[in-house]
Parts: C-alpha cells; structure tokens; sequence
C-alpha cells in the first residue's frame, strides 16, 4: 500500500552463519542423543538463521531426573536467600553484556524488530535483578495468640521441581518473568522454549553457569510441545507447571497435569478492550490505541485488539488511529527505525487474513488495511495495519484472538454499556479506560474482568507489580510478591511450649 510508511532499507547486517541451539541438562550443553535438529527460517528475512537440537522424551527424562537431583540433595533450595541473590545478579549482569547478541538472534527468529529486541533482552536483566531482591525477603508468619502454651509458624518453601514452558512472541522476556524467580523461591527447573525460537533460552544456558548456579538447578530442552512439553506437564517427579501460550494449549496441559495432581499457572489469551470517553485527552488516547494493536505486529497477548469508543467520538476517534497507522513505521526490523516487523509465520499470516476475510463476510467494514504486506526486498509475510468498524459483539472478531495487526472497533453510549462489552468475554486478561473523570476510571476499574487495567495509558508494566489474567486467560500470578509467592508452598509448624499437654489416653 503506497500510503503506508514501510521501511525496506536494512541498516544491521545479517549474522555470517546460523547459531546452533544445544540442552543443558545437568550443568552440560549437548545435542540429541539421535542427533535430531531443526532450522529457524527467519521470518522477516527468508534465510537460515538457526539450528537446534531437537529432544524427545529421553532429553527430557535426563533434563527432569537432574532438575529432581538438584532438588531433593538441597544445593540450591538450602542456600540462602542473600546466596541465591548474589547469582541471580550476577546473571543480570550478564544478560546486559550480552544484550546485543541476544536481540539480533531474537530478532531473526521472531521477525520483531531490532530496536524491540533490544528492549526485551536487555530490559530483562531488571526482571532478574527483581527476583534477586524478592529472593531475600522470603518470610511466613508466626502465631503467638493461640495461648501460652501453644506457638505456631507458616513458612515458606520452594514448591520443588519447576517445568517453565514458553511462547515464540516475547521468548526472553516471558522466561525472565519466570526463571529467576523460580530460582528465587529455591526451586529448580526444566525450560522448554518454543520450537521456534530456542535460541535465546539456549544462550543463557552459558551465563547461568558463569553466574554460579549450581549444575542442574535449571535445565534447558529444546523441541516440539509433544513430546518434550507434554513429558514435563504430566511426569511424576515435576511438582509444578508454569505456562505461557495459547489457553488451547493451556487446557492441554492443565489436563496433562490433572493426573499427578501438580500445580499449574498459566498466561494465556486475550481480547483485550480499551474503553474511550469522549471527556478523555484523545490524541494520547489515539496513540496508545496505535501502540497497542501494532506493538509486536500484534502478536502480543495484551494486544488492544478491541476499542470501544463513545459514539459521539468514534468518527474522529478512527480517524485519528486510522492517520496514526499510515505513520507507523512497517518493514525490515534489521532496520532500528522500524517499529512493526514480520508475522512468525507463513501459516499465521494466513489465519490472520482468515480473521479478518470473515469479519468482512459477518459486516464488518474496514477502514484501512485488510490485506497481506510486501517489503521491498525482504519479501511478503507482513500484514499491512488493518482497522475494523462495524463490529458486533456476536462477530468471531469480537470475540477471538486473532493475533494480529486487526483492529476491532466497537461504539457505547453509556458506562454501563462500556462494561457490558468489556466484559462481554471468555477472556480477561487486561483493559483500559480513558478518561478525565477519576469517578469514571474507578468504576470502570472495579468492575472489569481483567487481571490488569489501566486508566489513561495502556502496557506499562513493572517487574514489581503482579501480572496475570482471570477467566480463560489464565491462573495465578507472576512478578512481585506475588509471583514469588506461586512458587512456595505453605508449611504450618505448630508447637507446644513446655510439658504442658493433656494426655489423650486415660491413666487407668
Ligand atoms: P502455543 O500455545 O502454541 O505454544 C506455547 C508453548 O507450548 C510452546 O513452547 C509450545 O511448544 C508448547 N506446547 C505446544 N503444545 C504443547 C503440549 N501439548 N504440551 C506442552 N507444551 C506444548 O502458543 P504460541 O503460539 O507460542 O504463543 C501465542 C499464544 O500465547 C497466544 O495465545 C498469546 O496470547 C499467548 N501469550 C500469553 C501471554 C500472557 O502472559 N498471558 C504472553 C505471551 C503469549
């Protein structure tokens, strides 16, 4: 489309080879043992730009068995919080000297662009460095009023064995809003990443053990969801499952896990929905509604993939995002002005076309986009910024994931109808009010079914705020204290002081 800002022009040059991906499994790199690989095409670029070793079930038995090893023998779980620390530091340090070298391999493997990788990779070193705080405030309760001669505790304990399975879309950041804080808790781990993208939860491998972290404390499988996620969603000797991906593969696994009992904690899906007043600051409003549909070609599970505006804005309320989209800088992400790059895959770009060719069939109208995208030079799996008007609540496109640069937009008259929309959802992970009206923001707050919302901006977040989503996006909680605390378990300790007890049997 000649009226989109599209940027072929690529500034970074490719790497000379690809990189090759290996497990760590007990303090080791190493291949198959059947010498299985794969190959990442990157999706922006068309060329090879990674191999990876490719396990099945006897990596991830040795991968699980050493996770149990170092669990149950106390090397990392009996340290102390200050030790623990001390590593988790030193691998943040680590991950920002090798900030560069994980964004360009991150970059090729997902198509998102140079300038974002650059944010993921070296922004989760602060993740770590989080955790590494939380690590030494790791405390229960005591219980001195159950009378003089009784004194109880709560503590605290890591949970034990820790399967961390992750998505394509934001790979390093989602391993660094669970692996250090794992570790954090004492646990120890087995990582799977996605089979699309090993290579930047391979490289860590290396840092973790220039840290200090003891052998086999985490453990690192490269492969398919079945059979390697699938082996560590239900083994017997996993205690916990903590989950990042589609809520399809969450109920899999939520199944899987049913047998043995373990605990699970997923982030899944969203439609996520950002309510506009008319009393709202709206070029803001417009701006973070752009951010929020394109950011990561909207492949991001906080995607504003709906906006419900109030009918007496929306004209100009689409106008202003439609103008906005044409700005957005679309095309090479080897390119570090670029700021949407390419879909992760041939077949994904498809179902996002299919989303949107359906919500045309059912009535939508689009307003611009709608269609496939060429860069220059690059090649063709991009999707040009599509925007929807004319959406129903009964549309499929109102209501799926559809992953994608899509725009959904939706209209209100009054509050109530706002919140009947927004929570007009089998998802609930976030949303967003915009608003002058501080009463309007707190109403819309309280009574939206979203793990997050925000008031007057949308996707800020901090390693210190908890993050997770309600409904079928999801159980439970990461970051923080909370997200520390989904890695322990409670252990009440109650003790009688001095001989004071009546004895049960009666003295004949
Ligand atoms: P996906 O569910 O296809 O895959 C995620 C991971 O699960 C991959 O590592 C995959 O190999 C593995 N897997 C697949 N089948 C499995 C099985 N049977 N058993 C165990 N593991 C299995 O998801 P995806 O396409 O990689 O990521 C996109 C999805 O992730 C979207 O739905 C998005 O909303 C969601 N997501 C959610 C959050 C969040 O925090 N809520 C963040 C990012 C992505």
């Amino acid at each position: 489309m000649k009226d989109l800002n599209v940027l072929s022009e690529q500034t970074v040059a490719l790497p000379a080879s690809p990189y090759h991906a290996r497990h760590f499994i007990d303090g080791a790199a190493c291949d198959s043992a059947d010498g299985a690989t794969s190959e990442r095409i990157s999706p922006s670029h068309g060329v090879l730009v990674s191999t990876a070793a490719l396990g099945g079930p006897r990596e991830t038995e040795a991968a699980i068995g050493a996770a149990r090893r170092a669990f149950d023998d106390g090397r990392w779980s009996r340290l102390s919080g200050k030790a623990r620390a001390e590593v988790l530091n030193r691998v943040a340090d680590l991950i920002e000297q090798n900030a560069e070298r994980l964004a360009v391999i991150e970059t090729l493997e997902s198509g998102k662009p140079l300038t974002q990788a650059r944010g993921e990779c070296g922004g989760a070193a602060d993740l770590w460095r989080h955790a590494a705080s939380l690590a030494r405030t790791v405390q229960g309760d005591s219980h001195n009023a159950l009378g003089d001669d009784m004194l109880a505790m709560v503590l605290k304990e890591p949970i034990g064995v820790v399967s961390i399975i992750t998505p394509w879309n934001f790979p390093f950041w989602i391993l660094g809003q669970k692996l250090p804080f794992a570790l954090a808790a004492g646990c120890t781990c087995v990582v799977k990443p996605s089979e699309m993208t090993p290579s930047t939860t391979a490289m860590l491998a290396g840092m973790l053990t220039e840290a200090g972290l003891p052998a086999g404390v985490c453990n690192i499988v490269l492969g398919h969801g079945d059979p390697v996620g699938a082996l560590m969603a239900r083994h017997d000797d996993v205690d916990m499952v903590t989950f990042t991906g589609s809520t399809g593969v969450g109920k899999t696994i939520t199944k899987a896990a049913g047998d043995t009992l373990k605990k699970v904690a997923l982030e899944l899906g969203g439609k996520n929905p950002q309510v506009i007043f008319p009393d709202a600051d709206l070029e803001q409003a417009a701006d973070a509604v752009t951010f929020g549909v394109y950011f990561n070609v909207g492949q991001c599970c906080n995607s504003s993939s709906r906006i419900i505006v109030h009918e007496d804005i929306a004209d100009d309320f689409v106008a202003r995002v439609v103008a906005l989209s044409r700005q957005v800088a679309f095309g090479n992400p080897m390119n570090p002005d670029t700021q949407v790059g390419a879909i992760v895959t041939k077949d994904h770009q498809a179902k996002i076309d299919a989303h949107v060719k359906g919500a045309v069939e059912a009535g939508a109208e689009v307003c611009l986009g709608g269609a496939a995208l060429d860069v220059p030079g690059i090649g063709g799996q991009f999707y040009q910024p599509t925007v929807l008007r004319g959406v129903t609540p009964d549309m499929a496109i109102a209501r799926e994931e559809v992953f994608g640069p899509v725009l959904s937009v939706q209209t209100f008259k009054t509050l109530d109808q706002a919140i009947t929309l927004t929570n007009d959802a089998t998802y609930g992970l976030s949303a967003g009010i915009w608003s002058d009206n501080v009463h309007t923001c707190l109403e819309f707050a309280r009574r939206a079914q979203a793990g997050t919302v925000w008031t007057n901006t949308w996707m800020d977040g901090f390693p210190d705020v908890p993050f997770g989503g309600v409904k079928q996006s999801g159980q439970g909680r990461e970051l923080g204290r909370y997200g520390l605390d989904e890695f322990m378990e409670l252990k009440s300790v109650v003790m009688r002081v001095g001989k004071t007890r009546t004895p049960w049997v009666k003295a004949p």
